[in-house]
């Protein structure tokens, strides 16, 4: 019976409504699944608190988006 929506994916869990709210959330989610790259080395960032960030690797704090990093460095 139980039937998982391929195109909800991880808002499956939000059950039936909220549609469009849901795919948005599902984009947020797939954003915050990448590894997020600290600006000022190659560590690894950890969301403190909401837009606060900081680097397992340098320590440093820094603010960018909410729930994940802006400016990401694109890899060619
Ligand atoms: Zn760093």
């Amino acid at each position: 019976m139980a039937v998982k929506n391929k195109k909800i994916g991880s808002a499956g869990r939000f059950g039936a409504g909220y549609g469009k709210i849901k795919q948005k959330l599902v984009a947020v989610e797939r954003k915050q699944r990448i590894k997020q790259e600290c600006p000022f080395c190659e560590g690894r960032a950890k969301r403190k608190i909401k837009s606060i960030w900081e680097c397992e690797k340098c320590g440093k704090e820094f603010a960018s988006g909410a729930y994940h990093l802006k400016n990401q460095k694109t890899k060619k």
